[in-house]
């Protein structure tokens, strides 16, 4: 689920959990060329594979802590923990090689804002005595830069569960309780929007005017049938789960500044 809002001057989105990897590499993607100054990265990477070799290659000096299972004493996850008192310096190119080797087997649960001059597009850099931001080229000052590529990722992907606390919530509610996994905030441009809606609502282009405030998209997936593994796999339930197929379909829900398209894709995995 993900929620794009679309002003003269920046483009906010709202993302449900999973949808982070995508935004943080438009977010670095849409960063100047000319951009070459370090940035500061905060946040947890956890993956079931020890990636710390690959941030070593990098040049990231980071490591992971493992998580064991109590009882079979396996290491299950690989945990590294970026605290945002002390983050890690890192260059746009850095940052999107990271991206590109880890994506496909990590979660990366990132947060960086990074403030550009309105004037030359150099990095804003705080002055912590003024309480200003400065451009680290022109010398402009600023107290709240306009130009702003940011994301904030909550730090623990959301656990499966079923049971609520309180007062039960409305659609409505859950949607906008969803969306706050992932915030990201970067300039309104022709090549944000059109990476944006090509990524995200690919199946839907043809039904996109050229100007709309606000665009939210719904996945819903319906299991429809579970096709279970020969017998003699069934004793070990981890295999079991695995093997497992699961057939159904997802129905993909389109609202464009309140007109809503759908559309349902089936599925086997
Ligand atoms: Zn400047």
């Amino acid at each position: 689920m993900i929620r794009l809002k679309f002003s003269k001057s920046k483009i906010v989105i709202g993302s449900s959990f999973e949808y982070e990897d995508i935004l943080t590499i438009i977010l670095l993607k849409e960063l100047p060329d000319s951009f070459d100054a370090e940035f500061a990265v905060s946040g947890k990477i956890i993956s079931g594979s020890d990636f710390t070799p690959t941030m070593k290659n990098l040049g990231l000096d980071l490591g992971a802590t493992q998580k064991k299972d109590k009882e079979t004493n396996k290491v299950q996850n690989y945990v590294c923990n970026i605290n945002s008192k002390s983050p890690v310096w890192v260059t746009k190119d850095t940052m999107i090689q990271l991206m590109n080797k880890l994506h496909t087997n990590c979660y990366l649960l990132l947060d960086f804002k990074i403030y550009l001059c309105s004037e030359c597009a150099s990095n804003m850099v705080l002055d912590r005595t003024k309480k200003l931001y400065r451009c680290a080229s022109c010398g402009i000052e600023q107290k709240k830069p306009k130009v702003e590529y940011s994301i904030t990722t909550k730090s623990s992907p959301p656990r499966p569960t079923t049971k609520q606390k309180g007062v039960p919530k409305s659609e409505k509610q859950k949607l906008a309780s969803k969306i706050k996994f992932c915030q990201a905030t970067m300039p309104n441009t022709d090549s944000a929007k059109k990476l944006l809606l090509n990524e995200i609502t690919s199946d839907f282009l043809d039904e996109i005017p050229s100007n709309f405030k606000q665009i939210e998209l719904v996945n819903n997936y319906h299991i429809n049938n579970l096709v279970f593994p020969p017998k003699e796999l069934r004793k070990n339930s981890k295999l079991f789960r695995k093997m497992t197929i699961r057939e159904g379909s997802l129905e993909r829900i389109l609202d464009v500044d309140g007109n809503c398209f759908e559309t349902v894709i089936q599925f086997k995995i």
